[in-house]
């Protein structure tokens, strides 16, 4: 991981669409089956919207059927940082960036072998760069 990076509130707010903003500064989420992403299964690697760091790859994808683009893993354990969100009266672990802290999403027990966890991702918060 390089060096953290951090943007003012009006920063990002410049460097972002509205709904991409929302989303990942505000820890907002995206409706479900809305994103570009969900439906796809190409190879290639899922990079930060926000920083451009590689967060997810093709390998670790799968269709949990919950609309939102679902990985069993991230590309390494400190890709990304959980923090623990008891937000809308319930306890979850939120799911940000590691280098950038933007908010993609919340893991959950639920997920498919072999880690048995469902990172649920918004799929304004990646960017797919296809492989080569
Ligand atoms: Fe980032």
């Amino acid at each position: 991981m390089t060096d953290p990076i951090r943007r003012s509130d009006e920063e990002w707010r410049r460097i972002l669409s509205p709904e991409v903003h929302r989303v990942t500064r505000r820890r907002g989420t995206e409706a479900p089956f809305s994103g570009a992403l969900c439906g796809l299964y190409e190879p290639g690697t899922y990079l930060c919207v926000c920083c451009g760091a590689e967060l997810f790859r093709s390998e670790s994808k799968y269709d949990s059927g919950s609309g939102w683009p679902s990985f069993f893993a991230p590309v390494s354990d400190d890709a990304v940082e959980l923090l623990e969100d008891r937000g809308h009266g319930m306890v979850r672990t939120e799911v940000r960036c590691g280098r950038c802290e933007s908010h993609l999403g919340h893991v959950f027990p639920d997920g498919p072998e072999p880690t048995g966890l469902r990172y649920c991702i918004n799929s304004v918060a990646l960017e797919h760069q296809p492989e080569d």
